[in-house]
This record gives C-alpha cells, sequence and structure tokens, in this order.
C-alpha cells in the first residue's frame, strides 16, 4: 500500500524522535561546553572510541603506554606519576590508559621499540580490580593467543604491582601477570616492583623501584636523560562569564545526574547515593576517645547489601584543611572564581568534572590531608618563593634519609609542609595542574557493615573509631580525614551546638546546601566474607575492637533466625578491647542477643588493661583450644576481623598451635590444615 502524507508525517516525526532519543540531543546542538573537560566529555560514553591501543598510540605518536589496573584510584595515580616522569626526564611519548578501554589480541603486534608498562592492584583474596579482569583472563588463559599466534617476543614491558603484605595472595596479580608475559616470550625491564600497603611503605617501596627501573629503560631504549623540565598535563581555564552560583559549574557534585539535582543510578563506585543518617551514637563511655555507631537509609536506592559486605564513605576535606592549603597556594581571593581544566595532552582524563572551583577540588577531589610525598617535594621545588627554599626543597626531593629525618615524626600535609618550609611565604608561582597530577584522588573509605542484612536489608550500620593522632612535633592532633567528617554528621545529626564537634568547619550540607537532612554519599562493596548458607554449623569469630562490626551483623542475623525458629548452631564471639568500662562495644545488645540464641551463643572478652597482664583474643582463643578444635572437626567456620598488622597473624598461629596440640600433628602439618582452611573458605578474614 501506498503511504499518504499523513503517514510520511507520522513516521518522519517518529525518525527525528528516535534520533533525538539515542543521540540524547546532541545533534541538536545542545549546550556543549567549549572548555569541557575530558572528564566530562567521557563520562558514560565509551563507544566509538577504538579499542585498538596501538593504533590509538600511532594515531598520537606514542611510545610509552601506562596501562592501569585500579579499584580506587591509587594505581591510576601512580601510572599517571610514570607517564609523567618519563616524558619530562626521557622526552618520552606517553599515554595512560584503563586496561579496560583495550583490547590485547594484538599484543603480539606491538613494536620492539616502544614500551608497555602495567601498574597492577591486587584487590581482595588475590584477585585483579574491576577493571583488569578481562585482560587477566586472556592472559592467563591456558590456550592464549595472539593476532599471528602466541609469542610476545617483540613486547618489552615494565611492571609495578600495588599490594598489602597482611593478605595471603600478597601482590599476586603483578606477580601472575608478569610470570605470563614472561612464559609467552615478552622482555621485562628492570625488575617487577611491589609496593606494600600493608608495611606502609608504598610510597618509599615505588620510588626505590623506579629508578632503577628508568636507568634500565633508558639503557634498552637509547633514551637520554635530560634535566627534568615541568611541564603541566592540564591547563587552567578562568570563566570570566560564570559564577559559583551559575547552575552548569560543577561544587563538588561527583556528575552531572548530582548538578541537575536529579541523581540517578545504579549507584556504585563511579556514582555515590546520597543517603540519610538514619541513626547515630556514641558507643564509647570514654572522654577522649569516640567511636560511632551510625546507620545509613539507603531505601531511596536501588543499593542492597548482604551480611558481611562493606560500605564506602565518600568524605570531603575539613573546612580549616581547605582554608589553609588555598592560602599557602595564595589562591584564598581565587577560592571561588570559576575555572575549567583542560587535558593539554589528548589521552590525558581531568580527575573531575568541571567548570568548578579551586575550592570545590580542594574540598571535594584532591587528598589534601595525606602526608606529603618526596616526589611531590621535588616536582615542587622549581617553584620555590626563594632559592634558599629551592636548594632545600632539593634536598628533601632528592634524599630519602634526610627527608626522613626532617619529617619522619611530623606526617606533614602538602600545605603544612610548605607552610613550615617556607617560612609562610605564599607558593604562588606552583602551575596548580602539578597538585592535579601530585596528589591523590581523595578516596572513598571502606566500613565493614555492623547490620545484619535479613533484620535490616535498607538501613546500613558502621561502627568506626574517630582516628586521632597525636603528633610529637605538631600543635594540633592528626585528625582522620572520613572518621572526622562522620563525626561532623553525627553531631548535626544528634543537633550539636556547633553541628561540628571537632570544629573542622565541615561543608555539612555539601555541594550548593543541597543536603538538607544529614546526608552523606555512600555506595556498597560486596564482599566473600559471609555466614554460613546453613544456620546450623557453627562459627568462630574473632573480632577485637571494630573488628566486631560484621559479628555484630552476624550475631544479630543469628539471633533474629532463633527467635523465628530456625536451629542455629554455636555462635562462639571473641571480642576484645582495652577496658570494660570505657570501650566494651555493644556491651547490652549482646545480652539482647543471648536471650534468642540461649546456650548456643558464647561471648568470651579480653580486656587488655583490665589486668596486670596484658591479655589479647589471642589468649582467650588458646584458653578454649579444646572446644574451638571441637567446633573446627564439625566443620565450623572461622572467622577474622580487624587489625591486618598483628592480630590477624597471631590469630593465625594460634590456631595453628590448637590444631597441633588437640590433634597431635606437626607445626607444619598444622600451619598446612590451617592454610587447606583458608583455600576451602573455612578460614575467612576480613582485615586492613
Ligand atoms: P585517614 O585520614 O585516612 O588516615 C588514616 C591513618 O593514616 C591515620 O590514622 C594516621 O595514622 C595516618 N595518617 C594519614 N595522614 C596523616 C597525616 N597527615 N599525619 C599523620 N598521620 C596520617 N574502620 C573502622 O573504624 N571500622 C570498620 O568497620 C572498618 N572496616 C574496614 C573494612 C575494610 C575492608 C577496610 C579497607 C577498612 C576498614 N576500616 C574500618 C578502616 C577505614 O576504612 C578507615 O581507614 C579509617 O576509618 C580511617 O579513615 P580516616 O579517613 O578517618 O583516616
Amino acid at each position: 500500500a501506498e503511504l499518504d502524507t499523513l503517514d510520511l508525517l507520522v513516521l518522519g516525526v517518529i525518525l527525528l524522535g528516535t534520533i533525538a532519543y539515542f543521540t540524547k540531543g546532541s545533534l541538536w546542538g545542545v549546550v556543549k561546553d567549549p572548555y569541557a573537560s575530558s572528564f566530562a566529555a567521557n563520562a558514560g560514553q565509551k563507544t566509538g572510541r577504538t579499542r585498538n591501543f596501538i593504533e590509538k598510540m600511532d594515531e598520537t605518536n606514542k611510545n610509552c603506554i601506562v596501562f592501569y589496573g585500579s579499584q580506587t584510584g591509587t594505581a591510576e595515580d601512580y601510572a599517571s606519576r610514570l607517564a609523567k616522569e618519563g616524558k619530562s626526564r626521557y622526552g618520552l611519548n606517553t599515554m595512560v590508559a584503563d586496561l579496560e578501554d583495550y583490547d590485547f589480541e594484538n599484543l603480539d603486534e606491538f613494536p620492539s621499540d616502544k614500551i608497555v608498562m602495567f601498574v597492577l592492584a591486587t584487590y581482595g583474596e588475590g584477585e585483579p580490580t574491576d577493571n583488569a579482569v578481562e585482560f587477566y583472563e586472556h592472559i592467563r588463559s591456558d590456550d592464549v593467543s595472539f593476532s599471528n599466534g602466541s609469542s610476545l617476543e617483540n613486547l618489552k614491558y615494565v611492571a609495578f604491582g600495588l599490594g598489602n603484605n597482611t593478605y595471603e595472595h600478597y601482590n599476586s596479580v603483578v606477580r601472575r601477570v608478569d610470570e605470563s608475559l614472561t612464559k609467552l616470550g615478552a622482555t621485562r625491564i628492570g625488575v617487577a616492583g611491589e609496593g606494600d600497603d600493608g608495611a606502609g611503605t608504598m610510597e618509599e617501596d615505588f620510588l626505590a623501584w623506579k629508578d632503577p627501573m628508568w636507568s634500565a629503560l633508558a639503557e634498552s631504549m637509547g633514551l637520554e636523560e635530560r634535566e627534568a623540565i615541568y611541564e603541566p598535563t592540564f591547563s587552567i581555564v578562568d570563566r570570566e562569564t560564570l559564577t559559583a552560583d551559575s547552575e552548569e559549574v560543577y561544587l563538588g557534585e561527583p556528575n552531572k545526574g548530582y548538578l541537575q539535582g536529579t541523581p540517578k543510578g545504579p549507584f556504585n563506585a563511579q556514582n555515590p547515593y546520597t543517603a540519610e543518617v538514619a541513626e547515630s551514637r556514641e558507643l564509647f563511655k570514654s572522654k577522649d576517645r569516640s567511636c560511632l555507631h551510625m546507620e545509613i537509609d539507603v531505601s531511596g536506592s536501588n543499593l542492597t547489601y548482604q551480611t558481611g559486605d562493606h560500605i564506602a564513605v565518600w568524605p570531603s576535606n575539613a573546612g580549616f584543611q581547605v582554608d589553609l592549603f588555598l592560602k599557602t597556594l595564595g589562591l584564598t581571593e581565587k577560592r571561588n572564581h570559576v575555572i575549567s581544566i583542560k587535558a593539554l595532552e589528548p589521552t590525558a582524563k581531568v580527575p573531575f568534572p568541571t567548570p568548578t572551583t579551586y575550592d570545590a577540588i580542594a574540598r571535594y577531589h584532591m587528598e589534601i590531608c595525606a602526608p606529603v610525598s618526596r616526589q611531590m617535594i621535588s616536582t615542587l621545588a622549581p617553584f620555590s618563593p626563594t632559592e634558599k627554599i629551592k636548594a632545600e626543597m632539593t634536598r628533601l626531593g632528592s634524599d630519602k634519609d634526610y627527608f626522613h629525618e626532617k619529617t619522619g615524626h611530623s606526617f606533614y600535609n602538602i600545605a603544612q609542609f610548605l607552610t613550615v618550609l617556607g617560612e609562610g611565604a605564599t607558593w604562588d608561582k606552583i602551575p596548580f595542574s602539578a597538585f592535579i597530577e601530585g596528589l591523590n584522588k581523595l578516596q572513598p573509605r571502606y566500613y565493614s557493615i555492623s547490620s545484619s542484612s535479613l533484620v535490616q536489608p535498607k538501613k546500613v550500620a558502621i561502627t568506626a573509631v574517630v582516628e586521632t593522632q597525636v603528633l610529637p612535633s605538631q600543635e594540633a592532633p592528626f585528625r582522620g580525614v572520613a572518621t572526622h567528617y562522620l563525626a561532623a554528621l553525627a553531631d548535626k545529626f544528634n543537633k550539636g551546638a556547633k553541628s561540628d564537634a571537632y570544629d573542622l568547619t565541615y561543608q555539612i550540607a555539601g555541594p550548593r546546601s543541597r543536603h538538607t537532612g544529614t546526608h552523606l554519599p555512600v555506595h556498597i562493596r560486596h564482599s566473600n566474607f559471609k555466614l554460613p548458607s546453613d544456620p546450623s554449623r557453627p562459627i568462630i569469630m574473632i573480632g577485637p575492637g571494630t573488628g566486631v562490626a560484621p559479628f555484630r551483623a552476624f550475631v544479630q542475623e543469628r539471633a533474629k533466625q532463633a527467635r523465628d525458629g530456625v536451629e542455629v548452631g554455636k555462635t562462639l564471639l571473641f571480642f576484645g578491647s582495652r577496658n570494660a568500662k570505657e570501650d566494651y562495644l555493644y556491651e547490652s545488645e549482646w545480652a539482647e542477643y543471648k536471650e534468642a540464641l540461649g546456650d548456643a551463643f558464647e561471648l568470651v572478652t579480653a580486656f587488655s588493661r583490665d589486668t596486670a597482664k596484658k591479655v589479647y583474643v589471642q589468649h582467650r582463643l588458646k584458653e578454649k583450644s579444646e572446644e574451638v578444635n571441637a567446633l573446627l572437626q564439625k566443620k565450623a567456620l572461622f572467622y577474622v576481623c580487624g587489625d591486618a598488622a598483628r592480630m590477624a597473624r597471631e590469630v593465625n598461629t594460634t590456631l595453628a598451635q590448637i590444631i597441633a596440640e588437640n590433634r597431635k600433628i606437626t607445626p607444619a602439618k598444622a600451619e598446612e590444615v590451617v592454610k587447606s582452611m583458608r583455600a576451602a573458605n573455612q578460614y575467612q578474614e576480613d582485615v586492613w
């Protein structure tokens, strides 16, 4: 049948509507900010870009690509620093790339006069980060193949891993990738570096690894080292026509949905949900220490959790730290000027949305309170206010021992350091780009959820000790970024006089004062730390201090099951703290759970300062040696949560002793038993 005019008209309208829908208006010339950062431009639109990294390097004339496998952004920051240094010291044409953005079928076609760098974090129980999974599985697969076969003999690479030695599978991702690449015939330049977050030496491990690596690389590629010339990666464009009130200016909103006041899910590590605080109370009964129990309402979101998961809290920096940072750089007057950040380098990514203000960047996006790094000092040296200060900065930046001697016990953050060293002078010669490149992105902090999803699926509880550290050389104590932000929220929730218990002047109502109640941005991270699916199976839990958080959830869940008539197995909890009077967490709740669970629940406490000889949870565990062994033989699950550095190791050792004694086997054999318990998930850890 023929189409008449009306049909055509209708079809035309539908077609136009469809185009408009699928192009989201971009063909219609809908507002496009000419200064838009690549962050905003790329956000959420990954289609249409090449996934062939060799082609991308050719197009942009690069000879060095730094891939990162990053979960929270640290590995990404290290990758950017390597790229930067390769460029400024050796004249390499570098680019940074997300492993997820490219395919690796053509890795064998990578030219031998170029270099690939891998900066890979190990996550959880030896797993690759989410963005590295595909690459990792490809390279590790038994029948791995590439465009022209399975040899990588042309490929030269460099590798650095970020890990935590308190975990069983320390740096296993970089180790395994390195092993696979070598097996496939590729050549590694320098050693495969390993940074250890557990020992707190990540930064120094990185610095110690990279210098010999650069020398080896220079030799292999015939590069000449030159005096490092600082070249900014980003330019700062003043946006005089805009003010901080303009509606397109980001004042700390993480993305466009938030800017427009209509945040949409899915909520995840890129897109937090601004949740309301539903409850907040103090758990310690001591004047000088604080532990918060906070309940966060996620009912307005699609967020779900399971008992044992983690919640991530997105903090902002304290106002007085933001003030100091801006003042040190001479930016106080300009703090609310609107700027756009433009990548000067097509492959660089602006790490936060713009247009924005200096204030918003310092408050919401940069880790300005972390201890200053030696590399940062060396980068900033040429921009010192005087020659004398420059000489001192240069020495501090290049001499590890001198640096530690000067800063060892003070842990200055960047602004404190520049203030002390500059004797109060303003550091206004530093290009702002140096901070965007050199400071870490403000990281969300994780907390083990202390509520049961069976009992309260939409209200997530956390148990957080407010971190305060008195430093001998500084007047004011160091105050943890996220926990003091939480303390300020708690104070507002409980209608404290100043809405900020420690007077840190947080912007507690968030960007544009949009948070009318007591709100904080969060997302949920799923974990493998889980109760057995069969509630009648016995469990043994070791959770001193805030390590008790997930176990409060476990016991809360089992108490509910018992009340519902479900048969619940032995539930044995070891809790420890300093003393029963001040920091006995959830003391009154345990009695309620006991009522529901009866003999199935047993709480064993260790208060280290209540007795002449210090008692810790591992001592109590040892005292219960026989019972613990018997429960394990009845397939009990064994859980440890809390301090990774000492407690978790000692518990591991104690358990091996218990097994050796009771089963009359050698210590070595008992160690094997514990190892196999871990492999079989009978022994689970949630430690930090
Ligand atoms: P930050 O500002 O991050 O500082 C952390 C520490 O670094 C300080 O205590 C201090 O020792 C040092 N530091 C940093 N900067 C400086 C400086 N300039 N000068 C001196 N020292 C400095 N915590 C809980 O309380 N409860 C939990 O249930 C819990 N669960 C967790 C689960 C997981 C999986 C992980 C990874 C961590 C967990 N944590 C938990 C720890 C939590 O994530 C935070 O690390 C902790 O609350 C401190 O955060 P913060 O921002 O207050 O401190």
